[in-house]
Parts: structure tokens; sequence; C-alpha cells
């Protein structure tokens, strides 16, 4: 593709981990495969947020690369504007109505001159603001197909459906899409009485004037879905699969996590059986209570199999929310806990398992985990970023489903891509029983189980997909090169 000297794209991702990896990922693509030839991207963190401080390292490293410009916004200080121990929902609503505003006003100070305009989905309410440019704007939905299809029908869901959604009997169905159970149903749409429900719709409005829509998917894993979102059907502009957009290994270890630490798995690894090591971690933002560990502890005994896993400290108090600020998380309010006190905070049950794995309890290099030869399975809450680490990693997946995406994740795997298992969690205590956390993994992890073997298969036939999707003439590389036509 011949490069346009001109085109100079800003990029505007929402805070998180989980927002921020796939959003930095993609402008390095499109930078390094010669797509566009400059790029800005704007960032801002919550004030005193947990993630913060993985997010800056994240950040730093990019910018090392030297292949786009950061412009660091101040950090978005919502305290005045909801109250401290908020619900997680009534957080996400906030972000996602100041973050469009701080990006305005911000933009429209400065004197630079893009040519287009990228957009995470949480900022897509932006989108209308931003018309009079008259620019080409794009939205990132940094999820699956399957999720921006119930999105984008969403606005016909509100006029159809009287009630809410996860009380309906019957799946809620999407033209020409895998039905949706009512109890996996997407977080942001359990209340329809709620404010975010309303963000999120909102931000599905603003979806429709964008140019296109690049989704974290890829023609072999929804094959389906992205039929029926495509040329006139779900959505009314063209929607773009450029996944599975993963960092790709850096020859240098991962900024994010501490070196020694990282040397140490990975030699604890090196002395491991090919693929007979299961790996554990809940993603960026989630902390398990102290009877969850104490559980997955017990589980893990009783599966047998060795483990690398990534668990925080306990949350110390009752009520326990996915965002927590370090400060809230250690239950100390300063958000400095030594080892030892960290240590103190997990339950017998977990000491005693650990000759039998590995344990990080601050930032796991999660891909240099995935990518080890002794790694055979991924205990995980199926966030969609681990959900393609795991994919372009070809490791099967045991689904621990909690929140927000995830239930739909899980489902997709299990029922419809078959690299994964689904295991109930309680979803009022977020417990899994121990002896059915111990079956699934014998299930992925044994040899001779012929379902697990299915899995298996069909792992490793993905990841091979997937680095063609990512390969020079690939469905993902062509589609993302779509952006100057
Ligand atoms: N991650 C990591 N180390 C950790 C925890 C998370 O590298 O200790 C990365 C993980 O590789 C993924 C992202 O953080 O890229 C988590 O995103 P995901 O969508 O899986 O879950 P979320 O954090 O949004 O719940």
């Amino acid at each position: 593709m011949a490069i346009s000297r001109t085109h100079h794209a800003f990029l505007l991702p929402s805070p998180g981990m989980g927002h921020l990896i796939p959003v930095l990922e993609l402008a390095k693509r499109l930078v390094t495969h010669k797509i566009i030839p400059k790029l800005t991207l704007f960032y801002t963190t919550l004030q005193n947020s947990s993630s913060s401080k993985p997010e800056t390292l994240v950040l730093q490293s990019a910018i090392k690369e030297n292949l786009f410009d950061l412009i660091q916004l101040p950090p978005l200080d919502l305290t005045t504007k909801v109250a401290p121990h908020a619900s997680s929902e009534d957080k996400i609503a906030v972000l996602m109505h100041e973050l469009p505003l701080l990006f305005v006003s911000t933009i429209s100070t400065m004197n630079l001159n893009p040519t287009i305009i990228i957009t995470d989905f949480f900022l897509c309410q932006l989108l209308p603001r931003l018309q009079n440019l008259n620019l080409p704007m794009f939205a990132f939905v940094p999820t699956n197909a399957w999720l921006l299809a119930l999105g984008l029908h969403t606005p016909t869901l509100d006029k159809q459906i009287q009630g809410e959604y996860v009380n309906e009997i019957e799946p809620i169905s999407i033209p020409g899409c895998k039905p949706i159970h009512p109890h996996d149903m997407f977080e942001m749409l359990k209340d329809r009485t709620h404010r975010l429900y309303h963000e999120f719709i909102g931000a599905c409005e603003g979806v429709a004037l964008a140019n296109g829509i690049f989704v974290n998917t890829f023609h072999e894993l929804e094959p389906k879905t992205l039929e029926a979102l495509g040329s006139g059907g779900i959505s009314k502009v063209p929607v773009y699969p450029v996944g599975p957009i993963v960092r790709e290994p850096s020859p240098s270890p991962s900024p994010s996590s501490d070196e020694g630490k990282r040397r140490e798995i990975v030699e604890w690894l090196n002395k491991q059986e090919e693929e007979s090591v299961v790996y554990i971690s809940f993603g960026s933002g989630y902390t398990m209570s102290c009877e969850e560990i104490k559980e997955m502890s017990l589980g893990l005994e009783l599966s047998g199999n060795k483990f690398v896993w990534f668990v925080r400290p306990p949350v110390t108090k009752a009520s326990h929310d996915h965002y927590l600020t370090a400060g809230e998380r250690s239950g100390t309010g300063s958000g400095v806990v030594s080892n030892v006190e960290k240590s103190n905070l997990f339950p017998d049950e977990f000491h005693r398992i650990q000759s039998n794995g590995i344990v990080i309890t601050d930032w796991a290099p999660q891909l240099d985990i995935l990518k080890h030869p002794s790694i055979g399975g991924f205990v995980s809450h199926c966030g969609w970023n681990s959900v393609m680490e795991s994919v372009a990693c070809g490791v099967p997946i045991i689904g621990l489903p909690i929140f927000a995406d995830q239930m739909m994740n899980a489902t997709m795997l299990a029922e419809e891509v078959g690299n994964a298992i689904r295991v109930e969690v309680s979803p009022s205590t977020n417990m899994v029983q121990r002896e059915k956390l111990a079956k699934a993994i014998r299930k992925i992890m044994d040899k001779d189980d012929k379902q697990g073997c299915v899995m298996r298969e069909r792992a490793k036939e993905l990841k091979l997909s997937a680095e063609r999707a990512w390969s020079h003439h690939g469905s993902s590389y062509f589609a993302l090169s779509k952006i100057l036509l």
C-alpha cells in the first residue's frame, strides 16, 4: 500500500489496561505496517487509580520505541462527580460522560491538524461533537464482534423489550448471531434504569456516525457474527476485523513487570514438562476475596497441577469492588503494603500449595507466560485481551467469568469457538467450587481426555489462523489498511 505522506491520525484511548494495551498495539501496527505515517496518542489516567502505575510503565515503554507522539492529559479526577465508594457501574458511567468532555476541551485548544480520528469505544459519544471537523472518524472496539453486534442492536432491543433483559425467559436474539442467554447479559445492559445503560446507548449511537469500526477479532474466530454485522446487516457502517491485536513479543523484557521475577518465572517454567502448567489470572482489575483464594487454592491442590498464579492480596473489606484504588485494596488507605503484610493477608490453604507453583502478586508478564511451551491451559476471567492473548499463543481456556463482557466471552468460546471450557461461578459470591475447578483443569490438561484433546487441537488451529490474519496479506492486516480508503 502506498503511504500518504500527509496523514496524521489522533488516537484516543480510554483509561484502564484492558483498553490501553490494545490501543497502544493498534497504534504500533498502524505505524510499523506503514499504514499511517504520523500518529499522536492522547492519554489520561484516572486520579488515584490502582492501574495507573502499570499504565504509566506500559506508556513509557511504548514511547521509548519512538513510533508515535504522546500527549498526556491531566489525570481525570472523578472525586467531585461520584462518591468514593460508589459502585463500578456508577464510576464507569461518569467516566463515559466526562472523558469526551475532557478530550473535546483539550483537542480544540491545540494547534494540531489531524486528518483521521480513531477513538476507543468508551469515547464514542465524542464523535457527534467532532463531526464539524469533517474528518474521517473510526471507532476502535477492543472486544469481539458478538458484543459489538449486541451494542449496535441495543437501540432496537430497547424498543422491542419492555422489562429488564436479564429477566427475559428466552435467549435474546440478534439477527444472524448466536442468541444471548439473559444471565450472560453484558454488565452495562443489566439495569435499564441505571445511567450506565444510557451512556452505553449514547456510545453506540456515536459509533454509528463513524466511517468505520475496527474490532479486535478475526474472521476464523467469529465468521457468522462478522457476516451478520457486515454490509447492510446490523451495522450501517463498515466493520473491519483487525484482531488479534495482541502485544507483539518484544525482544526486551516486559517493562510492566519486575525483570528479576520475570526471569524466575521463565526459569521455573523451563524446568517443567511441555504443556503441564496452568496459568491463572483474572486480569488487570479484579481482586479476589480471601474465601475465593481459599477455594481456588483447594481446587488447584485437587487438580494436582503445577501452576503460575497472578493473584493480588485479597480485599480486606466485606463488599469488594472490581476497581479498588491501591489504598482501598490494601485496607490501609495508603496503598503501601509490605511483602510481609501482603503475605499475611492470604489464607493458609494458599500458603500450603505454594511449593507446587509460582505466585505473582504484583503484575505478571502475561504474554511471556502464555507463550511458554510448558503452559497447557489458562484459568481466566475471559477478559477479551486475555482471550486474544491465549488464542494467539494457542492455549486452551478454563473460563471463570465474573463481570462485564466476560460471561458472553466465555459462552462464545465454549459453545461456538471450541477452545474453552466454562466453569460455573456463583453470581452472588464469585466463588467457584473446588471440585468443579479441579475437574475442568484436568479435562484441559489430561492428555488422555478426548474432549480436552479436541479443545487443545482447536486452540492450536486458532493460533495458526491468528498468525495468518496478521501476515502480510492476511485478513486483519488488510482490514486495517482500509483506514485510508
Ligand atoms: N495483564 C498483564 N499482567 C497482569 C494482569 C494483566 O500483563 O498481571 C494484561 C493482560 O495481558 C491483558 C490485560 O492486562 O493484556 C488485561 O486485559 P483483559 O481484557 O484480559 O482483562 P481486564 O483487565 O480488562 O479485566
